[in-house]
C-alpha cells in the first residue's frame, strides 16, 4: 500500500506510539476527511487489527482488507447524515454503546468521525463526556478540514495532527500569495497598498472557484441519493465552511510573516529560521524600516483584520483597509493602545520576550 510521502511519515509516528504503547485516545486529523485525512485513517485503523508479524499495517491481510473496506467489527465509522446535515446525538449514543461493548478482537475499540465539525451542539456535548472519560484501549480520530468550526471543548481533548500544507486544500497558493503581497509590490503609498489587497483577493477568488468545483464533483458522486434540496443546502454550507478555513488560512501566513519581521526587528531570531525561509532577505529589509513599536503594531494589524472577518466585515473591505495601516505611518502614542494589547493574548511572549529600544 502506498500513500503520499508526508501521510507515510505521520503513519509511522503512529506505528511508533502503537509500538510504545503510548498512543492517546483521540487525534484530530486535520485534512480532507474524503483525501488524505481519510486514508490516513484507514491506515491507523489497519494498524490496530493488522495480523502482520512485522510492518504493521501490512495492507495484505484480512484485516487490513476490512479496515479498508470500514467492515471491522470493533471500528465503528461515523459520518453525518445526509438528510440531517450534521452528526446528531443519535449517532454519538451508538457510539457509545460500541465502545462499552467487550471487544470481538485484540482488545482495540475505534471510532472514526468524518466530517468532526458537522457534529450538532447536542451530540457534541454528550460526545465530550466519552472523551472526558475514555474507556481504556479505545481509540478515537476526528477527520476535518475545518477545524476551526469544531467546538473548543471537543478540539483541545484530541492531540491535533495536522497534514502537511500541501496535502491541505490551498495551503500552498495562500502562502505564495501572502508572499507575493508582501515582496513583489513595492512603496509604502496607499496605492500600493490597494493593489496588494488586489492581489490577494484575486487570489481568494481562484481558490473560492477551485473549492465550487471541488464540491461540485462531491456533489455529482452522491447525486440521486438524497433529497435535491436538502443536498444543495448541505453542499452551501460545506462550500461556506471550506472557503471559511480558506481565508483563515490566509489570515495565518500573514500573521506568520508580520511574526517574521518582528523576530527580525527585535533579533529573537534569524529570519531564515521563521516561517518564510525562502523569504529572509525581503524580512529582514522590511525589518529594517521599523521599530520595534510599528512591528508589533503591525502585528496586532493583521490579529484586527482577523477578528474583523469573524465578525463579518467583508474579506475586501478589511484587506484594503488592513493593508493600508500596515503601510501608514502612525503616531508613536497610538501604535500601543490598551485595547490591541489585551486582544492579542497569545502574542504575549514577543512583550515579553522583547526589550523595546526606542519609547520612552
Ligand atoms: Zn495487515
Amino acid at each position: 500500500m502506498s500513500c503520499e510521502p508526508e501521510t507515510g511519515r505521520v503513519l509511522a509516528s503512529f506505528r511508533l506510539a502503537k509500538a510504545e504503547d503510548r498512543l492517546a485516545h483521540a487525534y484530530l486529523l486535520v485534512g480532507a476527511p474524503r483525501g488524505a485525512a481519510g486514508m490516513l485513517a484507514e491506515r491507523i485503523v489497519a494498524l490496530l487489527y493488522c495480523t502482520a508479524a512485522t510492518q504493521r499495517p501490512c495492507g495484505q491481510c484480512a484485516k487490513c482488507a476490512q479496515a479498508a473496506a470500514h467492515t471491522l467489527a470493533d471500528a465503528l465509522w461515523v459520518e453525518p447524515q445526509k438528510k440531517s446535515r450534521g452528526i446528531l446525538i443519535e449517532q454519538i449514543a451508538a457510539v457509545q454503546e460500541h465502545i462499552n461493548l467487550t471487544a470481538f478482537e485484540g482488545g482495540w475499540k475505534a471510532v472514526v468521525l468524518l466530517f468532526a465539525e458537522r457534529l450538532n451542539r447536542e451530540a457534541a456535548n454528550h460526545f465530550l463526556k466519552t472523551l472526558e472519560e475514555p474507556p481504556a484501549k479505545c481509540l478515537f480520530l476526528l477527520l476535518s478540514d475545518q477545524p476551526a468550526a469544531l467546538p473548543p471543548t471537543v478540539r483541545s481533548r484530541c492531540q491535533r495532527v495536522v497534514l502537511p500544507a500541501e496535502e491541505r486544500f490551498a495551503g500552498s497558493e495562500l502562502r505564495a500569495a501572502v508572499i507575493a503581497a508582501m515582496t513583489a509590490i513595492e512603496g509604502r503609498t496607499v496605492i500600493a497598498a490597494l493593489a496588494r489587497a488586489r492581489q490577494v483577493l484575486a487570489v481568494l477568488k481562484q481558490v473560492r472557484d477551485a473549492i465550487e468545483a471541488k464540491v461540485d464533483q462531491e456533489q455529482s458522486h452522491t447525486k440521486g441519493q438524497d433529497e435535491p434540496e436538502a443536498s444543495e443546502e448541505i453542499y452551501a454550507a460545506r462550500l461556506e465552511g471550506l472557503y471559511k478555513e480558506a481565508v483563515a488560512q490566509l489570515f495565518y501566513w500573514l500573521l506568520l510573516w508580520q511574526r517574521d519581521v518582528l523576530r527580525q526587528v527585535v533579533g529573537a531570531g534569524a529570519a531564515a529560521a521563521g516561517a518564510f525561509p525562502e523569504q529572509a532577505a525581503a524580512i529582514k529589509q522590511q525589518a529594517a524600516t521599523l521599530t520595534y513599536s510599528a512591528a508589533l503594531a503591525n502585528v496586532y494589524t493583521i490579529e484586527d483584520m482577523r477578528w474583523q472577518v469573524e465578525q463579518h466585515l467583508s474579506v475586501a473591505t478589511v484587506l484594503e483597509r488592513g493593508f493600508i495601516r500596515l503601510t501608514a505611518v502612525v503616531p508613536e502614542d497610538r501604535r500601543r493602545t490598551p485595547r490591541n494589547v489585551g486582544q492579542a493574548t497569545d502574542l504575549s511572549r514577543f512583550e515579553r520576550d522583547a526589550r523595546e529600544p526606542n519609547t520612552e
